[in-house]
């Protein structure tokens, strides 16, 4: 069931008790049945007393809850309102905003901001787990281009880096774009430094070829992934008008999360859930 599909409407209806998250939650958590974290044993005792089910392993007797380990851990926040908050994230081109979501939800604004810092959490430890591999692009681009035209960078101007993996057919395949959250340089421009700091977080040891073209005076037909930190800017300024450098690229891997699974058809929802309620660390 592609989950990414539904609209809001029957994704509240297929989602109206705790009940149905908890069976669905389970299914995601444990997609072949139950496995111990422990002993790996696959049958448990189901505890039904507190509000999230506990299982006991029936072979080692540890004790696990549905939600441990997973973003939703110490939470008070009920699991259908952590669904909706995680299906409104994965909205394409839209997601959400911790506004939107505590008015949703009924929930404080705190709250709701704590709760998709967490989802977007997960999204910056998933983007960690996959480098770029294979032929890859790299690209400089300015987050928050100031109308002043001038080589020193303005204080509203944060750059970055957008690196590809390219297909055999020439297509883009999986993007990053990386705030250099500390430049070497009071000018606009990316130093050797910080192009080497890219590579090594980024990408694979699999990397055949590695083409950087980082000059922000260069063409930008010969710069084809700023399309995308175009494309990043114009969602930060309407969802978010502007996000400042702290919280930059948690948003920024955000973008490039579902612009990635969109590009190999992968449903986000289903995929989101299921980071969410990965073992985490
Ligand atoms: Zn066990």
């Amino acid at each position: 069931m592609r989950l990414s599909n539904l609209t809001l409407e029957q994704f509240n209806s297929q989602f109206a008790t705790e009940e149905a998250c908890v069976t669905f939650i389970y299914q995601s958590k444990w997609p072949h049945g139950f496995s111990c974290p422990r002993c790996q044993f696959r049958h448990a005792y189901v505890i039904n007393s507190r509000r999230v089910p506990l299982y006991e392993c029936s072979r080692c007797q540890h004790q696990t809850s549905l939600i441990a380990g997973t973003i939703m851990e110490n939470s008070r926040t009920s699991l259908k309102k952590w669904l909706l908050a995680i299906y409104l994230t994965a909205r394409s081109h839209i997601g959400t905003t911790a506004v939107e979501l505590a008015k949703r939800i009924q929930v404080t604004y705190k709250t709701a901001w704590l709760m998709l810092h967490k989802i977007r959490t997960s999204i910056h430890l998933a983007d960690q787990k996959e480098p770029l591999k294979g032929t890859v692009q790299i690209n400089a681009g300015i987050y928050g281009k100031s109308p002043k035209s001038s080589s020193y960078k303005q204080p509203s101007e944060h750059l970055v880096l957008v690196g590809s993996t390219l297909n055999s057919n020439h297509e883009w395949e999986h993007v990053k774009i990386k705030h250099i959250a500390a430049p070497r340089s009071r000018y606009k421009e990316i130093t050797r430094t910080d192009l080497l700091s890219f590579q090594e977080s980024h990408l694979d040891a699999s990397v055949t070829s590695c083409q950087a073209v980082t000059g922000f005076y260069t063409p930008r037909k010969q710069r084809p992934l700023l399309q995308f930190v175009t494309q990043a800017s114009n969602w930060l300024k309407t969802t978010f008008h502007g996000i400042g450098p702290r919280h930059l690229q948690k948003y920024l891997d955000e973008f490039t999360y579902k612009l990635n699974l969109s590009l190999k058809n992968i449903a986000i929802f289903d995929h989101l859930l299921q980071i969410c309620v990965s073992q985490h660390g």
